[in-house]
């Protein structure tokens, strides 16, 4: 007797990374024969709620799982808000984690963020350092959350031999993401404001210096990477989805690559009264290259062009 198929339930479906997961195995064959993939948003299940979060799992039935609903929101919101973010992403990826151990299944893949390295640390980072001090107090509650989901995945590893598992992607962006000016990541809201500046006549304003150092990763190869880790990865520990250490670059770097695909020719003004955030995160790939030493990753100037042109043709239905 074969193993059954896959039925795959994709929490978080409708964001930035769902949608490149969708791409993936609808459109580039990532979907095998019989397999059965389910890609949810918060109107379908609100996963805070545990009665809801059963409820879904009741109706698909899943054997596989990727997690990657999170509430997640902008620096400024996340200071405000520190409390929330803690308890909304707590509930949430104890409701999927526990739910799924309830139910029996095999494997859930679940996403952390490189927001949550310690604050004070040397460079670069593996995944060995996780735990190594408190992250950055900006967000402190979304990253303790986010930790938690490695703690859980060891307990239900040595407790009941469950291999659920983590990755952790540097700074994703692409298609589908929020391109709002001040919850928008970096570089989303960075092709907004230059689209905006090219209609208006105005000069670029970037927040900060341009000088923070940052690895990008494109939301297409994140997705083909979640699929591998889906079938082939064993390990509970998590592993970073990155681009090397040697292609972090500055931002200011990414935006003439932002102004070259949007043919924008104006000023660009870099505003140094904002603050730069850190500046820099350097994260280690050399797990990933050690299993996949032949993944190419989409270079970034191709993915900023191919995210603007996304941008431009779909401003009407992006996150703005
Ligand atoms: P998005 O903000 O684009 O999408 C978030 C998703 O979570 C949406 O599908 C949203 O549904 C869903 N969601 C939010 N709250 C709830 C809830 N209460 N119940 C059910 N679903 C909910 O996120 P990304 O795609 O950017 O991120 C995906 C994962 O990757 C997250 O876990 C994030 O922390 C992580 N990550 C992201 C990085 C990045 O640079 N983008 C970097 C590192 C990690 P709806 O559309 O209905 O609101």
């Amino acid at each position: 007797m074969g193993t059954e198929p896959m039925r795959v339930l994709v929490t978080g479906g409708s964001g930035l990374v769902g949608k490149a997961i969708e791409h993936v195995v609808k459109q580039e064959g990532g979907c095998l024969e019989g397999e059965q993939w389910t890609f949810l948003c918060s109107k379908e299940a609100n996963l805070v709620d545990l009665q809801q979060t059963r409820a879904v799992f009741e109706k698909y039935r899943p054997t596989h799982v990727i997690h990657l609903a999170a509430k997640v929101g902008g620096l400024y919101l996340h200071m405000k808000e520190n409390l929330h973010f803690l308890r909304d992403n707590l509930r949430i990826n104890d409701n999927v984690l526990q739910t799924s151990h309830e139910r029996g299944v095999t494997k859930v893949v679940s996403c952390l963020s490189s927001c949550i390295f310690p604050d004070k640390t040397t460079y670069p980072i593996d995944e060995s350092m996780i735990h190594n001090g408190p992250p950055h107090d900006s967000n402190f509650g979304y990253s303790h959350a986010k930790r938690m989901i490695d703690i859980q995945n060891r307990g239900y590893f040595e407790q009941h031999g469950r291999r659920y598992t983590a990755v952790i992607p540097t700074n994703v962006y692409g298609p589908y993401d929020n391109f709002n000016f001040e919850n928008g990541h970096v570089l989303s809201a960075l092709m907004h404001k230059t689209y905006a500046a090219k209609k208006e006549g105005t000069p670029l304003q970037v927040w900060g210096s341009g000088t923070p150092r940052r690895q990008f990763i494109y939301s297409l190869d994140v997705a083909r990477l979640f699929l591998w880790v889906l079938r082939e990865y064993d390990e509970i520990d998590p592993i970073i989805l990155s681009v090397g250490e040697e292609e972090e670059l500055p931002i200011k770097d990414a935006v003439e690559m932002i102004a070259d695909a949007l043919d924008f020719k104006g000023q660009i003004v870099f505003d140094t009264s904002k603050s730069d955030g850190q500046m820099k995160k350097t994260a280690s790939n050399a797990k990933l290259q050690r299993y996949l030493p032949d993944f190419t990753f989409t270079p970034l100037s191709e993915g900023i062009k191919k995210t603007c042109d996304w941008f431009v043709n779909n401003y009407d239905i992006a996150r703005t």
